[in-house]
């Protein structure tokens, strides 16, 4: 049975498919991989994807991937462009013995369209809520991470503690690095 449909998932998924590509290794390296993103992200059996799904995913990625740091404005132009091109007017199904979820996408979608549409729309829904704002990217400088952080008054620059500490650790160093440097020129 596939778990209930949130609001959140859509969004979730966005979140989650950026990720598979920072300064960390490739993860979606295979359609192998790819079929194992799919299903850890609760979508049901079948999932039978091929290269050219894995091409087509990576490329909605990477489309996807500006909306967490460009200004508002293009971030929803951006959005908007992914909706025109892949969603449809939504409808309920309770396809295969499903709890009713929302669909955004043709019946006949491939796994690419499927996930720009649910992304696309599951940024626009927490982007009206909670503003482009709390849609971040990681500040640390080898991590590229993406994450969402609702609550706007615990600004939040980085996307776990462990990036958060490693920033100021090496700035820590850094700093006392060119304490040392000017001592030595005295
Ligand atoms: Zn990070």
């Amino acid at each position: 049975m596939e778990a209930l449909q949130t609001p959140d998932r859509g969004l979730h998924l966005a979140v989650a498919l950026v990720n598979t590509r920072t300064h960390d290794p490739e993860q979606l390296v295979s359609p192998a991989a790819l079929r194992r993103f799919l299903l850890h992200h609760g979508e049901l059996e079948p999932v039978d994807v091929d290269a050219a799904d894995l091409a087509a995913m990576i490329a909605v990625r990477e489309r996807i991937r500006p909306a967490f740091h460009v200004p508002p404005d293009a971030a929803a132009a951006l959005v908007n462009d992914l909706l025109a091109a892949f969603a449809v007017r939504p409808y309920l199904s309770d396809h295969d013995g499903t709890a009713w979820h929302l669909h955004a996408t043709r019946p006949d979608a491939s796994w690419a369209e499927w996930a720009a549409a649910t992304a696309a729309l599951g940024i626009a829904t927490f982007a009206a809520a909670h503003g482009f704002a709390a849609l971040a990217l990681c500040a640390a400088e080898d991590c590229e991470r993406v994450f969402v952080n609702p609550a706007p008054r615990r600004v939040r620059l980085f996307c776990t503690p462990t990036c958060a500490s490693r920033t100021r650790v090496a700035s820590f160093r850094a700093r006392r690095k060119g304490e040392s440097q000017e001592g030595e020129q005295m």
